[in-house]
């Protein structure tokens, strides 16, 4: 049973004899004992077990741990949200006084995360192009650092990362590589398999798949030597005062290690708990995920082929088309497909792109992607509406940018549906 199908429909829960067939939703806050030395067991990691639903609930680790399978990991955990999965991933390693370099192309809540409120904190972080060469990314490292974060595909760039330049370059300094794989997925892309120590998802998008759920998850490779580079991480090295000096690395090893701190330590006093109704949710919507994503890359090359060949469109980006900038890195790194968002540029800038649209009548406008309904978003006049035009070229959304999400709808409904919407600016 490790094949990728299987492992979405039933990694991570085996019922034994008379158990439910479906992962049970434990819908409690807490879990009984019949001593204060058991619970106090419990509490000095001396024994594993479920006490508090901010810390763990079984509905949630067996549904990171279908979730661990997938990426090929040793341990994972989920979370609240996208957002506080690649916090909880960066701050278990990062504190005040450290630095990161992290790739310029990704989700842009993960940028004002890192740009704005981490350096708050005191982390400071070093922005590098998808494109950069050998000796631009090496450049980056500084003697703090202490970790390299990147997009297998980026949101909304679309960019595809050279996941094995970054991970040479991440060892080469002695810090992990840090993936959020969000929107290729495990079933298009592994990154662990290319030398991503840790990788990060927001569950909300093709994991959930039915735009019900916000949530994210941690999967960690266990590959990271945090021994070899003690001096670096001794948040993993050495003794936690807040937990009775258990040595995370040494106790747990270098498979356990990461994920048992970020829960002891960071759900413990941030508590960005996931509810276990919402990972059930996101359990169903995992056994599925080899099923669609099949079918939204299928959409989304269709929906891609005909754009690029329309003549109302100024451009389309979408790494499965021959001639797009990053074709040859995502055959390499995606060759069963990338994902279905396609974005591209409608002939008339701004205007036509608000009035294109307004005319669609499957696909709708929402702040989402990754759905089973087909959604699109115009930046320039939503999440990035407080820009100029000047200001939206520099960040690379430029003001004509439509970012369409194809859904599991018949392609051929998609189509004549952008077509007559076209037609009509
Ligand atoms: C949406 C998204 C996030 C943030 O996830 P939320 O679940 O919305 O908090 C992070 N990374 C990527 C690539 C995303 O698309």
């Amino acid at each position: 049973m490790s094949r990728i199908e299987t492992l979405c429909v039933q990694g991570g829960y085996t019922p034994k004899n008379g158990e439910p067939r479906q992962i049970p939703i434990i819908q409690s806050t807490t879990f009984k004992y019949d001593t204060s030395e058991d619970m106090g067991k419990l509490f000095d990691l001396e024994a594993s077990g479920y006490f508090y639903t901010r810390l763990q609930n079984p509905t949630n680790d067996t549904v990171a741990a279908r979730i661990c399978a997938l990426e090929g990991g040793t341990a994972a955990m989920l979370t609240s949200s996208g957002q506080a999965a690649n916090f909880y991933a960066v701050f278990n390693i990062a504190n005040a006084g450290d630095h990161v370099v992290a790739c310029s192309a990704i989700y842009g809540g993960t940028y004002n995360l890192f740009a704005v409120t981490m350096k708050k904190m005191g982390i400071d972080f070093t922005f590098i192009s998808p494109d950069c060469t050998d000796e631009e990314l090496n450049a980056a490292f500084r003697p703090n650092t202490k970790a390299l974060f990147g997009e297998t595909i980026a949101n909304p760039a679309l960019s595809v990362l050279d996941i094995e330049q970054f991970a040479k370059a991440a060892h080469a300094h002695g810090v992990p590589l840090i993936i959020d794989n969000t929107f290729a997925t495990p079933v298009n892309c592994r990154p662990i398999e290319w030398g991503a120590d840790i990788v990060t998802h927001s569950t909300t998008k093709y994991m959930d798949g039915h735009g019900s759920g916000v949530g994210g998850a941690i999967v960690d490779s266990g590959k990271f030597d945090w021994e070899k580079y003690a001096d670096k991480f001794p948040g993993l090295t050495t003794p936690d005062e807040s937990y009775h000096g258990v040595t995370y690395t040494k106790k747990f090893g270098l498979g356990g290690a990461f994920i048992t701190k970020a829960t002891a330590q960071l759900m413990r006093d941030f508590g960005s708990i996931q509810s276990p109704q919402n990972a059930f949710l996101l359990g169903l919507g995992l056994e599925s995920l080899h099923v669609r994503m099949k079918r939204h890359c299928e959409n989304g090359q269709a929906v891609a082929e005909f754009l690029s060949g329309h003549e109302k469109v100024a451009w389309v980006t979408y790494c499965g088309l021959p001639g797009d900038k990053y074709y040859e890195r995502a055959q390499k790194y995606l060759p069963n497909g990338s994902c279905g968002v396609v974005s591209f540029g409608v002939k008339g800038g701004r205007k036509a792109a608000e009035a294109f649209m307004k005319h669609l009548k499957v696909a709708a406008i929402e702040t989402h992607v990754a759905d089973a309904r087909s959604c699109c978003l115009h930046p320039a006049s939503a999440t990035h509406r407080q820009m100029s035009d000047e200001e939206l070229i520099a960040a690379g959304v430029s003001p004509d940018l439509v970012r369409f999400s194809v859904g599991l709808e018949n392609k051929d409904d998609l189509i004549e549906d952008i077509a007559q919407a076209l037609a009509q600016i």
